[in-house]
C-alpha cells in the first residue's frame, strides 16, 4: 500500500465535472475579474461562517495584511503571536511595520495564555493565536488577558475554517478574520485564494476598496491607497462547487482522526493531538500533529512504508529562522517542535489506509 501525504489531483478529481462545468461558465461569458461568482461565493461564505460579510481577496497572507492595515496596527506595534505558525503570520505584521513578539504554545500545540502574559509590554497592541490544524483555541482566555489591558484579540484563521471554540467558528471572534483556499486546506481553490470576514460594516467597505486598488464598487472614488488582492472569478466559481460539501468533508476528517486516535493513544510513544469529545471545541482537523519518541527515525521506517510525512513549517517555529532576525527564547515550542510529525489527513484517504498508517507507526515502535 502507499499513502502519499496529500494527493492534489484529488484537489480537481474529486469534483472534476462540476469544476469542469464552472470553468465553461464562466469563461465563455469572459467573467474572469469580481464579477458575480465572487459577490455570491461572499455571501454562500458569510454564511456558512455566521458573519455578515466576506470580502475574497487573493490568498490568506494578503487577508492577513488587510486586516492589520484596516485596523491601524503597525508603526511600532507589537502583536504576540506563536512561533509555531505559518511565516505569514509574523511577515504580514512585518509589512505593515508591526513587530512580531513570539510566545510558548501548550500541550495543545497552540498559543499558550499564561506565557502570553509575560510578554506583554508597554508596546503591544494585540494579541493573535493562530487557530492550528483545524482547532480553535480557547478565546475565553486571550479575552480575559486583553480586555482590561485595552488590547485587541486577532486571529490567524487562515487554516481553522470550520472549527469552532464554543458554537463559534474560527475567524469570527476578532473584529476581522480571514481564510486560506490554498488547495490543501480544507475548502482548497485550484490555486491560491482566499477570504476576510467581518461584522463591522466600516471594516468591511474598507477590505472591498483595500483589495482593488482603493476603488469604490463603481470604480470612482479613491480615498485610500489599496493594492490587487482580488480573489480570482474562476476561483470563486471552483470554491461555491466546494462548499456545500465541506461540511461532509469535516466529518470525514474528524472520521479519519478518530481512527489514528483508537489506533494509537495507548502507544507510550506518541501523544496523539487532543480529543475535542465532551469539550467546547470542535476540530475539523486541518492537519494531524503527533507528537512521537525517536521521530526522524519513525519518520524515515514510515517512508520505508510508502507513508508520507511531513513536518509543519520544515519543523521549525518563525524564530528559529536565523536570518529573519526574530529569535525569541522559545525552549517548550522547539522542544514540541522537535518531536512533531503530520500524518496524512485528507479526504482522499480510505478508511483501509488511516489503519495501515496506524499499523505501521505500531511496528515501528513494537520493533524496539
Ligand atoms: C495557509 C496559512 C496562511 C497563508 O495562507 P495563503 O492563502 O497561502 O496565503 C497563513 N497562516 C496560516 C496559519 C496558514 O496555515
Amino acid at each position: 500500500m502507499e499513502v502519499p501525504f496529500f494527493r492534489y489531483p484529488h484537489v480537481f478529481s474529486q469534483y472534476q465535472r462540476e469544476l469542469l462545468n464552472a470553468f465553461t461558465r464562466v469563461s465563455e461569458a469572459g467573467a474572469f475579474i469580481l464579477q458575480t461568482d465572487v459577490s455570491a461565493f461572499e455571501e454562500e461564505l458569510a454564511a456558512f461562517v455566521d458573519v455578515r460579510y466576506a470580502i475574497g481577496v487573493s490568498n490568506a497572507t494578503d487577508g492577513l495584511e488587510l486586516v492589520f492595515r484596516a485596523l491601524g496596527i503597525g508603526g511600532g506595534d507589537e502583536v504576540i503571536l506563536p512561533s509555531h505558525t505559518f511565516v505569514a503570520s509574523a511577515a504580514a505584521l512585518v509589512h505593515v511595520g508591526a513587530k512580531p513578539v513570539f510566545a510558548e504554545i501548550g500541550a495543545d500545540h497552540l498559543l499558550e495564555p499564561a506565557d502570553v502574559e509575560q510578554r506583554i509590554g508597554s508596546k503591544t497592541r494585540a494579541i493573535m493565536p493562530t487557530q492550528l490544524n483545524g482547532r480553535t483555541a480557547n478565546m475565553d482566555r486571550f479575552f480575559d488577558i486583553a480586555e482590561p489591558r485595552g488590547l485587541i484579540v486577532l486571529e490567524d484563521s487562515a487554516q481553522g475554517l470550520g472549527s469552532r471554540f464554543k458554537g463559534r467558528m474560527a475567524g469570527t471572534f476578532a473584529p476581522a478574520g480571514m481564510y486560506s483556499f490554498y488547495p490543501a486546506k480544507t475548502l482548497g481553490a485550484l490555486g491560491d485564494a482566499g477570504a476576510v470576514v467581518t461584522n463591522d460594516a466600516d471594516l468591511a467597505q474598507k477590505f472591498r476598496r483595500l483589495r482593488d486598488h482603493g476603488r469604490d464598487a463603481h470604480g470612482g472614488g479613491i480615498n485610500l491607497w489599496g493594492r490587487n488582492s482580488r480573489l480570482d472569478n474562476l476561483q470563486a466559481a471552483f470554491l461555491r462547487v466546494k462548499l456545500p460539501t465541506v461540511n461532509s468533508e469535516f466529518e470525514r476528517r474528524r472520521a479519519i482522526a478518530r481512527i489514528y486516535h483508537e489506533g494509537l493513544s495507548d502507544l507510550v510513544e506518541v501523544v496523539c493531538p487532543p480529543s475535542d469529545d465532551h469539550s467546547d471545541h470542535f476540530d475539523v482537523f486541518q492537519n494531524y500533529e503527533l507528537e512521537a519518541e525517536r521521530r526522524d527515525d519513525l519518520r524515515a521506517y514510515l517512508a520505508d512504508k510508502k507513508v508520507g510525512t511531513i513536518l509543519q513549517w520544515g519543523g521549525k517555529g518563525v524564530h528559529q529562522f536565523a536570518e529573519l532576525g526574530a529569535f525569541a527564547p522559545l525552549p517548550r515550542t522547539e522542544a514540541i517542535l522537535g518531536r512533531s510529525l503530520l500524518l496524512p489527513m485528507n479526504t482522499s484517504l480510505t478508511d483501509a489506509e488511516a489503519s495501515y498508517v496506524v499499523e505501521s507507526i505500531r511496528r515501528f515502535y513494537e520493533r524496539m
